[in-house]
């Protein structure tokens, strides 16, 4: 029996079982063909969109209960029109589709069962309201999941960052008298965070009575302009003094800030002066943050600065192999190397081609193989490039220019807010693919005033060069995001 025996008899027994008039027959299923027949889905095509519709939203469950009786087993029904693009396309089209969703769904639900399988209980996030502390570690509240994972065990070390490691390690084992503060520098994605976790997760167990503080640069912003809001700075003070360690991440994002900086400074004195252990991380020495306070920089110089560099091949294999065991995936050699040649710049993007190969495999019922791998890589460098997003944008310049994303985009014209409006169309030009059209309907703009903004911004570049820098490192801020 082929394609068109059972087209057929799906037809007769519309007639037959279903009881449809020879009109609504000829009407809507005259020009009815079998394409394709898989294991789960059947697919039919007519000769026009209207048939297609009416099919589909009335016939569909007699067209499956047929082909059932016909096969013995249930299939989805798709059905395809020739006004569309070829019928080979438009299967390919639907499959693809299909296995997006199916892929995504099983990347979810491994997720969560990665998560589930990790859950620290000495960990709590701070919450301004709770009066009684459950432990000595306080973290940031853009953290939901403080990943345990993030060890000195599960570390791997290289060239690149052993001297961060050791570093890291000797600063746990007796905070503030190694190094202090200690500065750990380089680019996204290289560990920072993890080896701050390390830090901070070795210390409460070596010293359960320390207070542990454990900040995003970003996030210690954010709280301040709260607390300055709503007049709660004392608490904010307090809170931060009270720390035996202070843990800073990404420090860059609280420069620009006058008041910021000025209430960091304070609190860094502090701690300081009280010999307490303080731990910065950046993605750039303290002499290439431009906006940093002049102060803040001696004090960060003052410490020990170390940098890790992008992982070389050896290190990058390594890392897939440890990652790829953790996550209970064999992975053979050839693959690993592909893998290590084609991820170079971050190793997040390792964990991710990882959890995109699991659910390839998952989904395909099927040993991990190259073509995988080949997927998994293809999916990360575009998906990179797809990472910075309008909203992004204009909520971080909304932050660093303390200018409200709706005057942003707004029809207002300050002085103050059309420069946050013409540096956020400068940057969704030189971050994004966006043509000129699409970054003016972000702003209810046209096309010719991106290209002035632009101009205007590049305009101001040239004349001015802390400006310049400024937006160099909003730039470099914005590409961080990104990764
Ligand atoms: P950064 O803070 O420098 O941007 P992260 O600490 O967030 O980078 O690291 C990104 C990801 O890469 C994390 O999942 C981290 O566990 C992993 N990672 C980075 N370096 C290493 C390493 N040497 N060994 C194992 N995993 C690493
Ligand atoms: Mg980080």
């Amino acid at each position: 029996m082929n394609e068109k025996d059972i087209c057929r008899i799906v037809v007769e027994n519309l007639e037959k079982k279903h009881d449809l008039s020879d009109m609504a027959i000829k009407l809507w299923f005259e020009n009815l063909s079998l394409e394709k027949l898989t294991p789960d889905t059947a697919y039919f095509s007519t000769d026009n969109n209207l048939k297609k519709s009416i099919i589909e939203s009335k016939y569909i469950p007699y067209l499956k209960e047929d082909l059932k009786d016909i096969l013995g087993f249930d299939v989805n029904v798709v059905v395809m029109s020739s006004e569309g693009s070829s019928f080979d396309a438009q299967i390919k089209e639907l499959e693809k589709k299909k296995e997006t969703e199916q892929l995504k769904e099983v990347a979810e639900r491994l997720d969560a069962e990665d998560r589930n399988a990790s859950n620290p209980d000495f960990v709590r996030v701070y919450d301004e309201s709770e009066s009684k502390k459950m432990s000595n570690i306080i973290v940031s509240r853009s953290l939901p999941n403080y990943s345990p994972e993030y060890t000195f065990d599960n570390f791997v070390v290289g060239s690149s960052n052993n001297i961060a490691y050791n570093m890291a390690h000797s600063v746990a084992e007796r905070p503030a008298v190694v190094a202090n503060p200690l500065f750990l520098y380089g680019s996204p994605g290289l560990g920072k965070t993890h080896l701050l976790y390390a830090i901070t997760r070795e210390i409460a167990t070596r010293y359960p009575d320390f207070t542990i503080i454990y900040v995003k640069g970003e996030d210690f912003t954010n709280e301040l302009i709260e607390a300055l809001a709503n007049k709660t700075s004392i608490l904010f003070r307090e809170k931060y003094r009270n720390a035996d360690v202070l843990l800073l991440d990404d420090i860059q994002f609280i420069a620009g800030k006058e008041a910021i900086q000025e209430e960091f400074f304070h609190t860094y004195e502090a701690l300081f002066e009280s010999g307490k252990q303080i731990i910065l991380t950046s993605d750039r020495l303290p002499k290439d943050i431009k906006s940093l306070a002049e102060r803040l920089r001696s004090r960060f110089e003052h410490g020990i600065m170390i940098d890790i560099k992008p992982p070389d091949l050896e290190l990058r294999v390594a890392i897939f192999k440890r990652k790829a065991q953790a996550f209970g995936m064999n992975i053979p050699n050839d693959v690993l190397m592909y893998l290590g040649e084609n991820i170079k710049d971050n190793i997040r993007q390792i964990e991710g081609a990882l959890k995109k190969m699991r659910a390839l495999a998952y989904i395909q019922n099927s040993e991990i193989c190259m073509e995988h791998a080949k997927t998994a890589v293809n999916d990360i460098l575009t998906a990179k490039a797809a990472a910075i997003t309008p909203d992004k944008i204009i909520t971080y310049v909304s932050q660093k220019f303390g200018i409200a994303p709706e005057e942003i985009v707004g029809k207002r014209k300050t002085n103050e807010i059309a420069i946050s409006r013409q540096v956020s169309i400068y940057l969704l030009r030189e971050l994004t693919d966006m043509s000129y059209e699409n970054v003016g309907k972000v702003f209810n703009r046209d096309h010719s005033t991106v290209v002035s903004a632009v101009k205007k911004i590049k305009e101001l570049m040239d004349k001015d060069s802390s400006f310049e820098a400024q937006i160099e490192d909003m730039v470099k801020d914005m590409r961080s995001i990104g990764d």
